[in-house]
């Protein structure tokens, strides 16, 4: 029985739209084999087609999709990551497009595309550390300290 392309893109769609994260192929596949979805080929193929039509991003460091937020942008869009949550964020990217068509421009390079990738920690993950008592790497309050921990109060 096979499903049509257009419904096993939808459930793609739909499991990444639902992940707060991004995640790689293999985890989309496993959300889906409970529905039928049992080869990696298919959620691949699908994947490419999502991300064709723009309803889905690949980001190139995590090898992970998440689904777009939606906005236009039909020139590129920068994903900015939080290391911590692992939430992406897309920006703008008309000032960095701008930036690269004048250097490409200068160099004589044909730009096929571009993929910008910002890491860091969200603002909201900032927010919780500084109410987690600011420095405290893990956000759960201090632990005693141990003889081989590396102590950063100095
Ligand atoms: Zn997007
Ligand atoms: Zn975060």
């Amino acid at each position: 029985m096979a499903r049509p392309k257009s419904a096993t893109d939808d459930a793609v769609y739909e499991v990444l739209h639902e992940a707060a994260t991004p995640l790689t192929a293999y985890q989309v596949l496993d959300q889906l084999r409970p529905h039928g979805v049992q080869s990696p080929p298919v959620v691949y193929r699908a994947l490419e087609r999502l991300e064709k039509a723009g309803r889905v991003h690949r980001l190139e460091g995590l090898n992970a999709y998440f689904a777009c937020c939606g906005r236009d942008h039909a020139a590129g869009t920068v994903f900015a990551v939080c290391t911590r949550c692992r939430r992406v964020e897309e920006w703008s990217g008309d000032g960095i497009d701008r930036l690269l068509e004048a250097e490409a421009e200068r160099s004589g390079f044909a730009v096929s595309g571009r993929t910008v990738e910002v890491r860091g920690i969200c603002a909201t993950c900032r927010g919780e550390a500084a109410a987690a008592g600011g420095h405290a790497p893990h956000g759960h309050g201090r632990e005693p300290a141990r003889g081989h921990d590396h102590d950063h109060d100095h």
